[in-house]
């Protein structure tokens, strides 16, 4: 029996691997995730069959609860509140391990009472990865939720303060491992993880959230690899492996696409990250803004014959996405060709656009990733942003000054024309004005995304 155990384990970590593979691209990111489902309920019904379980009642009353409730969450949540989401379940599993890890070592205590060096180190590990994990994700969820302050918390002695507990934690978790009977070492090691998790994560500002969340999903899979070592189980230790790689390699994706470094995050980043306000007076750039209306950009798009749309956070949060496809569809049908830019951190979660265009039907080989079409915006004849602003601020090529100088843009004001819909001439997440709106081939199209979409086709239908 065991040989099988192993053998399903194994055709459950390849589901695992080729599912993670599959959900790098847009078109069998579907396949990926079922392919994952598939691998993960082989993984459950084998360690329920192997593990002679004495009485499943409670197990199934479990499943049915924790799938009930996350059914109702995961169709009642709105895009715009996934990150906040994935936060959540990311603490969960960082809590499950710490609990399992903490179960083994209370069975081991009242049992034998006999500890290996490797399974209470990896015991100590678990509970205090997990626990950060556990409370980092709440306070994210907090966070990103608007239940908890989204500023930058500043408190005293702020980083001696972490630096100090998390030494201290480090040395109870080595004196356990010495002396593994003393379970007041390990009561105090999970209160003070669980302590830490709230102070590290608190400084972080909450616009800066979705990449504190990517790293405490990388966190939530090591805990989960180490408490497999804690239980002996493979599986365990390649899934929570692959949750953890893969974490930390998205966290840096989204640092880079920000030019931030990871430290400059979490040691609370952009003291503005995340202002929706004005620009504080005075500092805003001067010039003229050319502003048109839904019957004037009407006419302009009717005589083009190449169209870009560049999506960001604006079209989220106005879930215009179906409007414009519709606007697509209203350009394609005049013979336009037209295409869309998708930088690797528009919006608030990575690939947030791709998810958005795609639930509107957009065709996946119209998504063009922004280093494939950057050298096209020169012979583009219309650019027309929709919502998005920091991510085609020219300021991240030449100033200096700027927050985000260095941050790698899309080249829209290269286009003959670049059409900006957005409310207003606020500032975006970053929390600085953008030069672009006072280009002289730059024209302002105010307006909710959605309404201004609908207010568009509907005039170019018209024509
Ligand atoms: P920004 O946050 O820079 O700008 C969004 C703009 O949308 C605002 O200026 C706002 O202007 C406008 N807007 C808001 N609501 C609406 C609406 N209903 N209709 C039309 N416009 C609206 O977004 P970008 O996508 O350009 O940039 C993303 C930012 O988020 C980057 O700075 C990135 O670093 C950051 N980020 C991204 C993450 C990711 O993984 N994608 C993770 C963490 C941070 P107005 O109020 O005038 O309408």
């Amino acid at each position: 029996m065991e040989i099988v155990s192993y053998l399903i384990y194994l055709v459950a970590s390849v589901c695992f691997i080729f599912g993670i593979k599959k959900l790098s691209s847009p078109k069998t990111a579907r396949q990926g995730n079922q392919l994952s489902a598939l691998g993960m309920l082989l993984a459950i019904v084998v360690t329920l069959i192997d593990q002679r379980i004495i009485s499943y009642e409670l197990i199934i009353l479990g499943a049915i609860v924790g799938s009930a409730i996350g059914a109702v969450f995961a169709l009642k949540v709105q895009m715009t509140g996934m990150p906040q989401m994935v936060g959540l379940l990311n603490g969960f599993g960082g809590g499950a391990s710490a609990l399992v890890a903490f179960a083994e070592y209370d069975r081991l205590f009242l049992g034998s009472g006999e500890f290996e060096i490797s399974t209470t180190a990896t015991i100590v590990l678990s509970i205090l990865i997990g626990s950060v994990t556990f409370t980092g994700s709440l306070i994210a969820f907090g966070k990103l939720q608007g239940i908890v302050t989204g500023k930058v918390v500043k408190y005293p002695l702020q980083h001696p303060l972490n630096a100090f507990l998390l030494l201290a934690v480090f040395a109870a978790g080595v004196f356990v491992v010495i002396n593994p009977s003393e379970i007041e070492i390990i009561l105090g090691i999970i209160a003070v993880s669980l302590l830490l998790g709230v102070l590290l994560v608190l400084p972080i500002g909450g616009a800066d959230m979705p990449v504190a969340i990517s790293l405490l999903n990388s966190y939530s899979g090591i805990a989960a690899s180490m408490t497999g070592f804690v239980l002996a189980n493979n599986m365990l230790i390649i899934a929570g492996a692959l949750v953890g790689a893969s974490g930390l390699i998205l966290t840096m994706i989204m640092c880079r696409g920000m030019n931030r470094s990871l430290m400059n995050v979490v040691l609370g980043g952009w003291a503005s990250a995340g202002s929706e306000g004005p620009a504080p007076a005075g500092s805003s750039p001067k010039g003229q803004v050319k502003s048109v209306d839904a019957e004037e950009l009407a006419m302009l798009l009717d005589s083009v014959s190449s169209v870009v749309f560049v999506p960001g956070y604006g079209m989220a949060v106005a879930q215009a996405q179906h409007a414009v496809r519709d606007l697509m569809n209203a350009l394609e049908k005049k013979g336009i060709k037209v295409r869309f830019a998708i930088h690797p951190v528009a919006g608030r979660m990575p690939g947030h656009m791709n998810v958005l265009l795609a639930e509107a039907q957009v065709e996946y080989d119209k998504l063009l990733a922004m280093e494939d079409i950057n050298d096209d915006f020169p012979n583009t004849d219309v650019a027309i942003i929709i919502g998005a602003n920091d991510v085609v601020n020219p300021a991240a090529r030449h100033d200096t000054s700027s927050p985000i100088y260095g941050m790698p843009i899309l080249n829209v004001d290269y286009a003959k024309t670049v059409v900006i819909n957005k409310r207003s001439l606020n500032v975006g997440y970053a929390g600085i004005d953008n030069e672009l709106f006072f280009y002289p081939n730059a024209l302002m199209y105010f307006g909710d995304a959605k309404d201004a979409m609908v207010k568009l086709t509907n005039e170019l239908k018209q024509m």
